[in-house]
């Protein structure tokens, strides 16, 4: 695989739920196209951080069982509810081939 392609990661974006894709130590949205230097903990839901600065214990999961309720392939989990996933507001529109991305 060529050095410069984005690769599709577990995680998604803490402003829009697009799935995070990375390149290198970039992150980039790709639903709405914010970009990050860093990683993808400064894009996705893992890095949230609560108003005080501390860990706001989010973190992103693949999506074991996929439900009409829930049919997202990633999801955000409480660590420390791991049953509560974070509910997506808006729902993308969904591409064919199933994901949440076109590149
Ligand atoms: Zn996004
Ligand atoms: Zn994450």
């Amino acid at each position: 695989m060529p050095k410069d392609e984005w690769k599709i990661t577990d995680h998604v974006c803490r402003i829009c739920f697009g799935r995070v894709l990375a390149r290198g130590t970039q992150a980039r949205c790709a639903d709405c196209g914010t970009e990050v230097e860093g990683g993808h903990r400064h894009l996705c839901w893992c890095g949230a951080k609560l108003r005080d600065g501390k860990d706001a214990r989010l973190r992103c999961k693949r999506n074991t069982e996929i439900t009409p309720e829930l049919p997202m392939e990633v999801i955000v989990v409480c660590i420390d509810k791991p049953v509560a996933p974070v509910r997506k507001r808006t729902r993308p529109a969904r591409v064919s081939g199933g994901g949440w991305f076109d590149v």
